[in-house]
């Protein structure tokens, strides 16, 4: 089956034959892609017209969310089995470096499906187990959302543990963060699920009327919903009714530097969210420099995922997949078969969360 690559000099997906691996080689297992969930960063590799190919090819196949099953077993592998469900995880080491993989420099890996390796659009791939994380066949509708979730599972991380580093091993336990979670795409939203799963009161803020899909999803899952512009962002009392953590998921210069406005003392600023070719701007910078130092911010900008995250967001999928199973069910807005995917890597529909394209049945 073909795979969906980008090309240099062009903004357009197209099909190519993908090279079908073979047999798995000793210590790896051959995988096939059941289903691949699109997102921004496919969106911006195909805009950008640059995307970073493999060495000796001529494009890059996309497809860096996915869930897959093992199809066969090479020599010395253990714990995994023909038949097994998987979500892979993306970036490889180039060597032995010694730190975690997704703290490593831009020369340090590679990233299946975005940064100089090919990715899992092709429907069949091999790869070492310590890059697969097993799933439950329960979860089997919902584990393509492992990756994003991951992603801002680390956000969420980061932040624990610089809090907990500079204000205390308990800090955040008996008294949970008030988080702000700015944006309501498939980032926003996983922030949304890392932190309810976590028991922590939650607020999303976006664009969206109150009687939108988006925001009606947000309160389903648990969350209060705030709607730029008519409420405000900024409370009088930041201390009292302020934020302890805020999840910055638009990429919008201007609402971080508006909703760190919000944030109480000692609070934490997650940065996850950024546009692959950034305009310059004009704002004020000032004004997050001197709440930032009179209320001791800390302000963390995070990629990729750890092993640790990849763990947290199936244990969140499974917390949500038991409490609110149809709210969860709902951010996959749209599922589609691999022939009539291409629009989508190149548009968003209006209330869209997560498109997912089948390539098989589970
Ligand atoms: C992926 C990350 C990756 C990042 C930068 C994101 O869309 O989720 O795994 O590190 O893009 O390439």
């Amino acid at each position: 089956m073909p795979a969906i690559a980008a090309f240099p000099g062009s903004p357009h997906p197209r099909f190519v034959e993908a090279r079908d691996p073979g047999p798995p080689s000793a210590g790896e297992v051959r995988c096939r892609t059941l289903e691949l969930g699109i997102c921004g960063t496919d969106r911006e590799i195909l805009e950008s017209e640059t995307p970073w190919l493999p060495p000796d090819s001529d494009h890059l196949i996309l497809g860096h969310e996915c869930l897959a099953q093992v199809e066969a077993v090479g020599t010395g592998v253990d714990g995994l089995s023909v038949g097994e469900l998987v979500v892979p995880t993306v970036r490889r080491r180039s060597g032995p470096l010694p730190f975690r993989i997704d703290m490593l420099s831009w020369d340090e890996f590679t990233e299946r499906g975005i940064v100089r390796q090919h990715g899992y659009s092709a429907e069949w791939w091999n790869d070492e187990p310590r890059y697969l994380f097993k799933v439950s066949p329960e979860l089997s509708s919902v584990a393509v959302l492992t990756e994003p979730l991951s992603v801002a599972e680390k956000g969420v991380n980061e932040a624990i543990a610089l809090q907990r580093g500079r204000l205390g091993p308990a800090y955040w336990t008996t008294e949970p963060p008030r988080v702000l979670v700015t944006g309501l795409g498939p980032i926003g939203f996983g922030a949304a699920l890392a932190t309810l799963a976590r028991g922590w009161p939650t607020t999303l803020y976006g664009r969206d009327p109150h009687d939108s899909f988006r925001a009606g999803l947000a309160v389903e899952l648990g969350a209060r919903y705030l709607k730029a512009d008519a409420e405000a962002l900024v409370p009088a009392d930041v201390e009292r009714d302020g934020y302890d953590l805020i999840l910055e998921c638009t990429g919008s210069e201007q609402v971080l530097i508006e909703s760190g406005r919000a944030l109480a003392s000692r609070g934490a600023l997650v940065w996850l969210g950024s546009t692959r070719m950034p305009e310059p701007a004009l704002l004020d910078f000032a004004r997050l420099l001197r709440d930032g130092i009179l209320r001791n911010h800390v302000h963390v900008a995070c990629v990729n995922s750890a092993p640790r995250d990849f763990a947290d967001a199936l244990d969140h999928l499974g917390w949500f997949h038991q409490h609110r199973p149809a709210a969860l069910a709902k951010l996959i807005t749209e599922r589609v078969g691999p022939e009539d995917s291409l629009w989508h890597y190149e548009h968003r529909r209006p209330q869209g969360i997560k498109t997912v394209v089948e390539f098989g049945r589970v």
